[in-house]
């Protein structure tokens, strides 16, 4: 059974395997940051725990890179969408946007 606390365990894992993410991307080391993001996805799945929007712009939809703006993806605003294809595969990310 699922408790709470795993979940916010769950959760702070998934936060630091992020920033690690993040570490190693900028380090130029994209294999290591996929791992982490696979991981991280793996254990959200595992606990139910959902990726922060933020979280989930960073992974490819379809091979599940670690995308990293400059480095590996590019990021265009068209049409109410944010666009970020991924660098690795080609795939089209597509993220909706709301203006305030
Ligand atoms: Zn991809």
């Amino acid at each position: 059974m699922v408790k709470r606390i795993h979940k916010k365990i769950a959760r702070k894992r998934i936060d630091f395997l992020f920033d690690e993410a993040a570490k190693a991307a900028v380090s130029n080391d994209l294999k290591l940051a996929k791992r982490y993001a696979l991981l991280a996805r793996k254990i959200g799945m595992r606990y139910n725990v959902t990726l922060r929007s933020r979280q989930k712009r960073r992974v490819c939809k379809r091979c599940y890179s670690y995308l990293y703006p400059s480095i590996n993806c590019r990021v265009r605003l068209k049409d109410g969408k944010l666009v970020t294809p991924c660098g690795e595969c080609g795939t089209i990310n597509r993220y909706v946007y709301r203006e305030r």
